[in-house]
């Protein structure tokens, strides 16, 4: 049998976000592992939870410090710093969230 799926494989796979040729190879071992299966059912799980949580439209200030911070070099590992980030402050769901 191949090596176990990971972790962050098996959660995009359970959001359906992994690209065809690689979900292939998840359900094909899927299909022959039982701690896989355990551990996809368990990502599932955890998104069905997380899709039930209310959505909150961001702070109105977000953006405006999130933009400083990246300016001030202050920003998460993997940010490029000549990004920065609007939001619509218009829509109460948050997904609306760009990056420019
Ligand atoms: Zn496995």
């Amino acid at each position: 049998m191949s090596e176990h799926v990971d972790r962050l494989t098996l959660e995009a796979y359970a959001e359906e976000l992994v690209p065809a040729a690689q979900r292939q190879a998840v359900e094909a071992h899927i299909a022959e592992c039982q701690v896989c299966r355990a551990r996809l059912a368990s990502a599932r799980q955890m998104s069905a939870l997380l899709r039930r949580l209310p959505r909150e439209a961001p702070a109105p200030y977000l953006a405006t410090r999130l933009n400083a911070a990246i300016a001030a070099g202050r920003a998460p590992a993997g940010w490029a710093a000549e990004r920065s980030l609007s939001l619509d402050e218009s829509d109460a769901t948050g997904q609306r969230m760009t990056c420019s």
